[in-house]
């Protein structure tokens, strides 16, 4: 199975809403654009697909599924998830001055 080909797919801000163009003209590639046009379009319906980390716009070349605007907040996104873990694994670390 090909990998998806981000760049078959356009996604336009309108007044009225979103616009996600697929291309078709290949056939062998259409029902996964479409199927990955529909999960971006899910995503910009359920928060305009800002990044969860900064709340800035997710750039439309990235991955369906992405959740952050790019490296950066990926990974201090990660960091804080892990820094939270371990202060709920360990209350008093703050504390003690090893957090
Ligand atoms: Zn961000």
């Amino acid at each position: 199975m090909p990998a998806p080909d981000p760049h078959g797919i356009t996604i336009e801000e309108r007044p009225q809403g979103w616009g996600v163009l697929v291309e078709t003209f290949m056939l062998s590639g259409r029902t996964q654009r479409m199927a990955r046009a529909k999960c971006i379009l899910r995503n910009l319906a359920a928060n305009g697909w800002a990044c969860r980390w900064c709340g800035g716009p997710v750039p439309e070349f990235r991955r369906a599924d992405a959740r952050y605007c790019g490296e950066g907040c990926r990974k201090r996104a990660a960091r804080s998830r892990r820094k939270a873990e371990a202060r709920a694994s360990f209350p008093d670390a703050d504390a003690r001055g090893m957090g």
